[in-house]
């Protein structure tokens, strides 16, 4: 599946639209929303970077695209997640899950919702 919840994104991996309050007016080297305050950019926590010597040397972010919970670099949580912008992916699954269902009334089965949600009930065909 695709998590389709995401925020509009330019090519330097800035939203086009404040997710927080919805404004569009952004100058060319803005940061921050200039009505709410919020960042731009879906930048993770950040991962300590340390020299040969193990000497702590700079604190480095990602920028990440507008549907990433957890930074696709270090691993760490993203600031549109930590700042509930994005719901965690078992809320979005779910409800994709029922809209999925009500779209093809016909698909109702339990094979299908263990195809769309990795997880099945139904146990009675196992050989053991
Ligand atoms: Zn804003
Ligand atoms: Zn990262």
């Amino acid at each position: 599946m695709i998590y389709d919840d995401g925020f509009a994104m330019d090519v330097n991996l800035r939203v086009t639209q404040c997710p927080k309050c919805g404004n569009e007016q952004f100058s060319n080297e803005a940061e921050f929303c200039r009505i709410c305050g919020v960042s731009l950019y879906n930048l993770c926590e950040g991962e300590d970077i340390y020299d040969y010597n193990g000497k702590f040397d700079h604190h480095e972010e990602h920028k990440n695209s507008g549907n990433a919970r957890f930074c696709e670099k270090c691993g760490r949580p993203t600031y549109f997640f930590k700042e509930a912008f994005l719901l965690p992916y078992d809320d979005v699954r779910e409800e994709y899950v029922e809209r999925y269902l009500k779209a093809n009334p016909t698909a109702i089965s339990g094979n299908t919702v263990m195809v769309l949600t990795g997880v099945s009930d139904d146990n009675d065909d196992l050989p053991f």
